[in-house]
């Protein structure tokens, strides 16, 4: 088939609008829809740092933010990478974050569990108990983050979250009649005292789609998966979404657009928590202690 706006080889067909692309004009397509939802969500002046995992949704978000953020001299690029200290797996990601910073001249910075925590993930999986090793990854990670991003001076945490990712989070948030999670999820327009707001740039774009624009732009496509996956209760979520899209395309396109409709509704409900230092450690928490600390302590 020929792509629908010069005519050349298609190489894709985006099922969920009917059209076929050609490989300029899909590139195109993507990089409008990451500029728009950028402007929409707002970037502010300063260090703007990317979470860089070295996976093919960070990457690809680095290299669109690069384009981004390059031309202004009031804007920095970053990037951060989380070393979980996941055997056979971070490694070859890290190595393949440390070549692109290097390829686009970014100053990388890398934090990890062991330094921040005192324990790697391996470790965690040893002592976990009940709780899965994404629990205490997401939590972890969203606080390595944090520190580096303030440590930094970053203003601003770009985050490569696909359309894919941010449609599980709003169907399980339902699921687990978890409505203020849901009102948490970025881009946070209100700025908390100790936290840096995110930016989700990749949320419209479907998982697939970055994929392929990471390929496009000759960028690697890693096929490692993380080992603690198959206790991710995520991954349930993934199969029931691909089922509903293939049976009904669009569908995570529109849980998104329902999310959009109820977001005012959902600050109203939720607004932003008074944070206070969290007793442990200090760290501003919404609770007492700190879910980190939380974490922590149920390791012991
Ligand atoms: S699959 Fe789970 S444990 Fe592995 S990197 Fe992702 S969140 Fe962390
Ligand atoms: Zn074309
Ligand atoms: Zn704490």
């Amino acid at each position: 088939m020929n792509c629908g706006t010069c005519g050349r080889e298609a190489v894709t067909f985006i099922r969920y609008n009917g059209t076929y692309l050609c490989g300029e004009h899909f590139s195109r397509y993507v990089e409008k829809r990451v500029h728009r939802e950028v402007r929409r969500q707002g970037l502010r002046l300063g260090v703007v740092a990317v979470a860089l995992s070295g996976g093919k949704d960070s990457l690809a978000c680095l290299y669109l933010m690069h384009d981004i953020v390059s031309p202004h001299r009031d804007k920095e690029l970053h990037a951060i990478t989380v070393d979980e200290g996941i055997a056979g797996y971070r490694p070859h990601s890290l190595a393949v974050a440390r070549k692109h910073c290097r390829l686009l001249n970014i100053p990388h910075h890398v934090i990890s569990f062991q330094e921040e925590m005192g324990l790697t993930l391996d470790d965690i999986s040893q002592m976990r108990g009940q709780l899965g090793e994404c629990t205490y990854c997401g939590v972890f990670r969203r606080q390595c983050l944090n520190a580096k991003a303030k440590e930094i001076g970053a203003r601003t945490l770009v985050v490569g979250h696909n359309l894919d990712d941010v449609a599980q989070s709003i169907l399980m948030n339902f699921v687990n009649n978890d409505l203020e999670r849901m009102a948490r999820m970025a881009p946070h327009a209100h700025v908390q005292p100790g936290l840096i707001p995110r930016l989700v740039p990749l949320r419209g774009i479907p998982e697939k789609e970055v994929t392929l624009y990471a390929l496009l732009r000759g960028l690697e496509v890693l096929e490692d998966e993380c080992p603690y996956a198959v206790r991710a209760a995520r991954g349930a979520y993934r199969g029931i979404l691909a089922r509903l899209e293939d049976s009904n395309p669009g569908t995570r396109h529109s849980l998104l657009n329902s999310y959009l409709a109820l977001e005012p509704c959902l600050q109203d409900l939720f607004p932003p928590a008074r944070l206070q230092p969290c007793r442990s450690c200090g760290k501003p928490s919404s609770q007492d202690q700190c879910r980190v600390c939380q974490l922590l302590e149920h390791l012991c």
